[in-house]
């Protein structure tokens, strides 16, 4: 069974009632539900706990982490990150949720400054699917749209995706490039954009179905990472 491990801040939920409202059990709560119902092995973390929840014992048996922040991008130390870092090298994998685009683990392994254009005005948000055959979009039609979310534009400074998958339009004119795959050593990096705070995105049929796909899309494959350096001949040179 995969093992995820959800992982939030859990910030805005301690310190703004409509945040609290409408995500009682925490965002990572709201979204360890649903992947429950996926037949994974669900568990949660957030920032406060020691080690913000991500000792050496959970990350080696966390197959996939989902990654939610966003006002204390600057209180994950380092330490956890390289962590972090290191295992999705080692082929967990990683699905950056939303504000998580300014995390320092997706910073790291993106190298540029994944900065991007923003604006909360309750605007209509278009979600197009660009890479239909594309297993993380598995279940959903041509476009889906959520009624009112923060808007993300272009330009969002990360390098060109392995794969574009989704695309977002809003009322506002912006387009972004919503749903994005990488791959970093042995680990497959899933960003996918929706889900501010104050709205409830995260309990859309839609979004539920990609952020499941996105974790199946990552699990690890059954592969030890490559062997580098100095290397003997497989068979003998120069005769
Ligand atoms: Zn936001």
């Amino acid at each position: 069974m995969t093992k995820v491990t959800v992982w939030n801040e859990n910030r805005h939920e301690k310190k703004n009632p409509v945040v609290s409202e409408i995500y009682p059990k925490g965002i990572h709560g709201a979204i360890a539900e649903f992947l429950e119902q996926d037949n994974l092995e669900v568990r949660t973390a957030t920032l406060d706990e020691p080690e913000h929840g991500l000792s050496e014992d959970v990350l080696n048996n966390t197959d996939v982490l989902v990654w939610w922040g966003h006002i204390a991008h600057e209180e994950v130390s380092d330490e956890v990150v390289e962590r972090v870092r290191q295992r999705v090298l080692d082929g967990m994998g990683l699905v950056v949720l939303h504000s998580g685009h300014f995390s320092k683990i997706f910073k790291k392994l993106m190298g540029t400054s994944c900065d991007l254009k923003w604006r909360e005005a309750d605007e209509k948000e278009r979600i197009w699917v660009v890479n239909p055959a594309h297993p993380i979009v598995d279940g959903v039609g041509e476009f889906f749209e959520l009624e009112k979310e923060e808007m993300y534009g272009e330009h969002f400074d990360i390098p060109a995706p392995d794969e574009l998958v989704l695309v977002s339009w809003f009322e506002g004119g912006e387009v972004f490039r919503s749903g994005c795959t990488y791959i970093r050593g042995n680990g497959k990096v899933f960003y996918f954009r929706p889900g501010h705070e104050t709205y409830p995105t995260y309990y859309n049929d839609n979004v539920q179905r990609i952020i499941t796909n996105a974790v199946n899309w990552a699990k690890p494959i059954d592969r030890a990472r490559p062997v580098y350096g100095n290397a003997k001949p497989l068979e003998e040179i120069g005769n």
